[in-house]
Parts: structure tokens; C-alpha cells; sequence
């Protein structure tokens, strides 16, 4: 969670820097401020055009000439004193000349700044600010499941003028508006101290995390305090996409305001470049297309295509991207359903996992798409490589459905199994059996040899079944030592016999000790309740063992 938060702020940062970037390095802007001639409507419309893009909404923006006064502000036209001279990162952005992303403390809130120096003849003359409150990341992590609560340290709370939500805990400023009331009621009566000085708490159910805010001078000045219920944990997998979804969201928007954007600040070859070099610069994938055509590829595109050099090179052999789709569950294919995968990410535009598999390797990536100019229809499409997530997540899976002992597959993974297939052998009318079985004795075989021997004896024997059975047989652990096998399309009797053959190599392997087992087998019927189906292969399996066990009954 703290590097989710980390990346989302960093992200953030990225975002509003890049757009403080772009108004810089308007031409106008510079004479503007020599000339002391602020024309305010003029950056009003520029910013109301970026909040029109909703990720901008909770931003807001400030020129401030050579001596960090404000000459204007998105924000309070009125009363835009604020007291940029104490402000560190004002100060060191002027000082070097350069642009700094940081956290600091205003008059009215506990921000993320993104600072741009605003040069003309090589001399410095003012500075752009965009700042951001932390309400627009709190209200993403609550999307995934993650409540926030973001504490200002108390030394800073006297740099407040106007506090922005009016909310403390003790002398604590709560800087996000979508601070859980329940939740800093908790911080209150367990002391907001005990959480800011711990990165990781387990405590009442809920997994709370503490990443601490740093400004420019690398003192903490703040603490993002996040509360996950520890049952939601193993739904964690999901969270990597979302926070993905900024960098998407502010590459896209780049995008659009550059290459086709009618922006007043999109004036020059110089700009062009600018924008060139921000979409190059990004991890992502970047496409602009037509209904059928790849237009334009940034440079990502080739670290992955690696065989290319130039977009020309790339369609003098393929057609597109969409070439190189590999097919999996839940993954867009080139057709979707009749329609082109364009077409539909137009329809569905978020979330969509697209796996390719180049020069032998797979990637997988979330694929987003925006429309960058109506008229002709261009669109830019981003792919976000998620490879490293998704065999995250794959392993997760992999962990939640694989017995841990015997490497099989468990008792969970049967459950889901046998509904998916019950479901399907009523939709297509094929057969399915299901055999449950159970080591003989088994009881003895601890007592007599130890829980080792036994643990080592159920690992052997696993195996040795695994080997006998079809990739469409489902084996699982359903118990200590009870088994169940699902096999779709296959009738009672021949289930009888692949159990039959089951037994008879297990009582013939004799690795480590001799065992045997017994076996209930029957068949699924057509609309009954799966706990019937499972009644009655188990009733079957307790007379395989009363008859003496080493047997196969089917009922
Ligand atoms: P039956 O022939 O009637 O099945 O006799 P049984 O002794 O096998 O009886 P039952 O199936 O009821 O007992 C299963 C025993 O298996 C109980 C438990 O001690 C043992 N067992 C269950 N899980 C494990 C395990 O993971 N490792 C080991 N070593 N033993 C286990
Ligand atoms: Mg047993
Ligand atoms: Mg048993």
C-alpha cells in the first residue's frame, strides 16, 4: 500500500509538472510578466480547458514573478497573500532555476506541488505553480478499498492560515476532505502518534499503513495513514491496475493536448518537441490511431518491438499491434465479438488487460484508449505494461487454490470447479462423474511411522495419481487424505473404470510404505443440487470402505 500511495503522488506530481511545463513555455507568458500586464482571463480559460479533464479538477495554479509575489492565481484572486517567501521549495525552485516536485505546507492546505521557472534570455523571471490537494488520491484509494486519513505533523499547524477542511484531530490537520469520520475517531482515541511512527500495524481487523510526506528538504511534514480491512487483502491484486490508471489518464491527456489540441500554449515546432519528448519519456506505450491504422507510436513502442526502428519498418511487416494478441481469459482479443478490439475499447475504454507474446516473451499490459480529435478520428491508445502485476497476481491465484503440501489442486479450487463445469454439462449436455476417495488406514500409518511419513506418503502417491490422469481430469485435495477427482465428459462407467485403474496402481506402487484406498464414484445429473451429487459419491466411498476398503463403488 505505502508504494502504491508513493507511485499515485509521484504520478500526481508528474501530471501537474507536465502542465506547469506547457504554460511556461508559452511565449506570451514571459512578456506578460515583464510587462505587468497579468491577463487573467487568458490562464482562467487555459485552466478551466485542463479541468475540463477530470484528474485536474482538484488542482490549482499560481505565476509568481522574480520575487515570489503572486501575480496570479486559479485560486483566490483576492486574497492570493500567500507567504511564498517562507515557502522552501518556491525558494530553491528560484534558486537553482530549476523544476521540483514537492509536499509542502501552504496557507490553506498540506499540498503536492509541481514548481516550473519561468526563463526568458536565460534570466529568471518568475515561477509557476500547480498545486494539489491530496483529496484527489484518497478518493482513488477508496475506489480500491483503502481509506485514508492524511495527518499534517503538528509543528507545521501554525503555517495554516485558512485551514482548507476545518478538520483536526488534537493538533493534527487532516488535510483530505474524505477522511472517514469513523476512522479518525479511531486515531483520536488511540493517539494519532502511535500510527506516524510505525510504517505497518495489524490491528482490529484492519491492515494500517503510515508512508510518511517529505518535503523538499527531506524533513517529514505529514504521514498518509491508510486503513485496508485485513479480509480485502487477498483482493490486493486489483489495486495494481488502479493506480496504473493516473499515469494512463495524464499521458492521454498530454496527448490530447498536444499533437491535435487547439490549447492557446500549442504554438511551436519547440513545443511540439516538448510534447514529443513527455510522450517518449513515458513507460507506457503510446499509439495514435485511426478506426484501422497505427498513425504514430512513441519511443517505448520499439523497446518492446525491438526488431525496429521506425513505425515504417514495423507495418512494412505488420498491420498492427493487435498482430501480436495472445488469447487468454479476460484478455481483449483482435476480435472482440465481431468487432475490432479498437472499436471495442472505444465502448469500453477502462480496465482492459491485452497480453502479447513477442519474440517468445509475454507481456501484459492495460490498454486505454481517448479520443484525441473528433473531426478525423484519432484516437491515442496506452498500453501500460502490468507483466510484472499480473504474474504477481497469477501466483497469488495460484497460491489460493493449490493445497500447499501436496501441490495439487485444494479444496476451494474443487468448489469453484465443480459448479463451472456442473453449469456447463447442463448447458451442453455431456456427462460428468465425480470420484471421491480416501487412503485406507491412514491413521496407522502416523501412529506407527510418524506425521512426516505420512505427509511424505500422501506427496508420493499424489504424484503418482497426477500421472495417470488427462489434463481435463481436475484432482484436488478436499481433505486430510480425501481426494476428489471431477471429470467432465465422462460417464459413470468409465469413471469407474479410470478409479478402478487408480486403485490398482496405487496398491501396486508401494513407495515408502504399502497403501491402499477406497473410491465412491457417481454422476452428475442434470440440474441436481451439487450437494446431492457430493452426497452421493461420499455414501459411496463409506461403502467401498465398509466392504473392506481397496474398492471402487459407484452409485
Ligand atoms: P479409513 O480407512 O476409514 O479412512 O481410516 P483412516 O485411518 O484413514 O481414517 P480417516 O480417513 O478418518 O483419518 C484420516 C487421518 O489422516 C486423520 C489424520 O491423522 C490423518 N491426516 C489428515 N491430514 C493429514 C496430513 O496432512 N498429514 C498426515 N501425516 N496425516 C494426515
Ligand atoms: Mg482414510
Ligand atoms: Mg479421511
Amino acid at each position: 500500500m505505502r508504494e502504491q500511495v508513493e507511485k499515485m503522488i509521484v504520478y500526481k506530481q508528474k501530471g501537474t509538472l507536465a502542465m506547469a511545463f506547457a504554460i511556461a513555455n508559452d511565449k506570451s507568458l514571459a512578456d506578460t510578466i515583464l510587462s505587468n500586464n497579468m491577463q487573467n482571463d487568458y490562464y482562467d480559460d487555459i485552466i478551466s480547458k485542463f479541468s475540463a479533464n477530470g484528474l485536474y479538477k482538484r488542482s490549482w495554479m499560481q505565476i509568481l514573478d522574480k520575487d515570489l509575489n503572486p501575480i496570479y492565481s486559479s485560486f483566490n484572486r483576492q486574497n492570493s497573500v500567500e507567504l511564498n517567501s517562507v515557502r522552501e521549495d518556491l525558494m530553491e525552485s528560484s534558486a537553482l532555476e530549476k523544476p521540483i516536485m514537492s509536499i509542502s505546507v501552504g496557507n490553506y492546505n498540506l499540498c503536492m506541488r509541481a514548481i516550473t521557472p519561468i526563463i526568458k534570455n536565460h534570466k529568471f523571471i518568475g515561477l509557476i505553480e500547480v498545486s494539489s490537494g491530496f483529496d484527489s488520491i484518497s478518493s482513488q484509494m477508496k475506489d480500491i478499498g483503502i481509506d485514508s486519513v492524511v495527518v499534517l505533523s503538528k509543528e507545521y499547524k501554525n503555517a495554516l492560515k485558512i485551514p482548507f477542511t476545518k478538520m483536526f484531530i488534537e493538533d493534527y490537520y487532516i488535510a483530505n476532505i474524505d477522511a472517514p469520520i469513523t476512522l479518525m475517531g479511531y486515531l483520536r482515541r488511540n493517539g494519532v502518534h502511535n500510527y506516524i511512527h510505525t510504517s505497518q500495524k495489524f490491528e482490529n481487523g484492519y491492515i494500517i499503513s503510515t508512508f510518511p510526506l517529505k518535503n523538499i528538504q527531506n524533513r517529514v511534514i505529514g504521514h498518509y495513514i491508510m486503513f485496508k480491512k485485513q479480509e480485502d487483502v487477498l483482493n490486493i491484486n486489483l489495486d495494481f491496475f488502479m493506480y496504473k490508471w493516473f499515469s494512463i489518464a495524464i499521458v492521454a491527456f498530454m496527448i490530447m493536448a498536444s499533437i491535435f489540441g487547439n490549447f492557446a500554449f500549442y504554438r511551436n515546432k519547440r513545443q511540439k518537441m516538448y510534447y514529443k519528448n513527455i510522450i517518449d519519456s513515458s513507460s507506457n506505450i503510446v499509439m495514435v490511431v485511426d478506426k484501422e491504422r497505427i498513425i504514430d507510436v512513441n519511443k517505448t513502442f520499439f523497446k518492446y518491438f525491438n526488431e525496429f526502428d521506425t513505425l515504417e519498418e514495423f507495418k512494412a511487416e505488420y498491420q498492427s499491434i493487435s498482430d501480436f494478441f495472445a488469447q487468454e481469459d479476460g484478455c481483449i482479443d483482435e476480435d472482440m465479438d465481431g468487432v475490432s478490439w479498437l472499436e471495442y475499447l472505444m465502448k469500453n475504454p477502462r480496465n482492459n488487460l491485452v497480453k502479447i507474446l513477442y519474440n517468445e516473451k509475454e507481456y501484459y499490459f492495460t490498454a486505454s484508449i481517448s479520443l484525441i480529435a473528433e473531426d478525423n478520428a484519432h484516437y491515442s491508445v496506452i498500453f501500460t505494461d502490468v507483466t510484472e502485476e499480473k504474474i504477481y497476481q497469477k501466483e497469488l491465484e495460484h497460491t489460493n487454490i493449490t493445497d500447499p503440501l501436496t501441490k495439487i489442486r485444494n479444496r476451494y479450487y474443487y468448489n469453484e470447479q465443480i459448479k463451472k463445469e456442473s453449469a456447463s454439462s447442463n448447458r451442453y449436455f455431456y456427462p460428468l462423474s465425480l470420484v471421491i476417495f480416501d487412503m485406507d488406514h491412514f491413521k496407522k500409518i502416523n501412529d506407527n511411522y510418524g506425521h512426516d511419513v505420512g505427509d511424505k506418503v500422501l506427496i508420493e502417491y499424489t504424484k503418482l495419481i497426477t500421472t495417470y490422469l488427462r489434463d481435463s481430469d481436475i484432482f484436488c485435495r478436499i481433505g486430510g487424505e480425501e481426494f476428489a477427482l471431477i471429470l467432465p465428459h465422462v460417464n459413470k462407467s468409465d469413471a469407474y473404470k479410470i478409479a478402478d485403474k487408480i486403485r490398482m496402481k496405487v496398491q501396486e506402487y508401494k513407495k515408502i510404505l504399502p497403501i491402499t484406498m477406497s473410491f465412491g464414484v457417481t454422476e452428475y445429473v442434470k440440474g441436481e443440487d451439487l450437494e446431492v451429487t457430493f452426497k452421493r459419491a461420499d455414501k459411496a466411498l463409506y461403502e467401498a470402505k465398509n466392504a473392506g476398503r481397496n474398492k471402487v463403488v459407484v452409485r
